[in-house]
């Protein structure tokens, strides 16, 4: 499975250091916005996949099992690991 790219941004994001990458949406119509924060400690993307200010994440994982698909093959392309520097 894969998603495909939307217009976008769709959600409301509260953060104003955050830009704005792109939109992607399941096959089964959900979607998410994805943002390069560079304050965030974990990793410096985010999803958001919704408008309360706490809908959003910074795991791979948790952004499949939104998308209701946990082994979306482009998901850890898109939430690279933190470096070690
Ligand atoms: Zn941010």
């Amino acid at each position: 499975m894969v998603y495909t790219v939307v217009p976008g941004p769709v959600f409301k994001h509260d953060c104003q250091e955050c830009s704005y990458q792109m939109t992607i949406q399941a096959p089964n119509g959900k979607q998410a916005d994805l943002y390069l924060c560079p304050k965030s400690q974990i990793s410096q993307v985010l999803a958001r996949y919704g408008n309360e200010p706490s809908e959003y994440t910074t795991l791979a994982e948790q952004m499949g099992a939104i998308l209701n698909n946990p082994s979306i093959p482009e998901l850890p392309t898109l939430f690279p690991a933190p470096s070690e520097s």
